[in-house]
């Protein structure tokens, strides 16, 4: 779609090879190498209170296309099926990983250039506060017992 831009695919891909971000301190920091498998608005109970904010916003990518290049997060078990991590000096969180999974979320606020990056959808939309009301355009899903990128 023209209004997208010219640097995302039509397809949901998203055309860049190199994305860094770091966290509020700046003792963590990544860099990501591949495509952007997806962007989602969470609103999931547990991404609330992970972030601390009304939802979160998920970057979804290969795991194997992050490298951590200063410092590491600490991470924390959040459920059975996975964990968030977050850096461990400012507070910044900064991942939710599943157990298994190839793909890997980066939480959209670290990111240095968070404007390139657009979310194609909303998930976990049982949870969506009333008066969220933002990008309302875009399709929704319910939370689902799988991880969804
Ligand atoms: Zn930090
Ligand atoms: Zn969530």
């Amino acid at each position: 779609m023209a209004s997208r831009g010219t640097r995302f695919f039509d397809s949901g891909w998203f055309c860049m090879t190199e994305i860094t971000g770091h966290c509020l301190c700046g003792a963590v920091a990544f860099r990501i190498r591949g495509p952007v498998r997806d962007v989602h608005h969470c609103h999931c109970g547990m991404c609330r209170r992970a972030t601390g904010a009304a939802f979160a916003t998920l970057v979804w990518v290969q795991r194997d296309a992050v490298a951590w290049t200063r410092g590491r997060p600490a991470s924390y078990r959040s459920s059975a099926i996975a964990t968030r991590g977050f850096c461990a000096v400012c507070g910044t969180s900064l991942y939710l990983d599943y157990d298994g999974s190839a793909q890997f979320a980066l939480l959209l606020g670290a990111f240095d250039a968070p404007a390139e990056l657009r979310p194609s959808h909303h998930y976990g939309i049982e949870g969506r506060l009333p008066w969220v009301d933002i990008q309302a355009a875009l399709p929704g899903k319910e939370t689902d017992v799988h991880p969804q990128p």
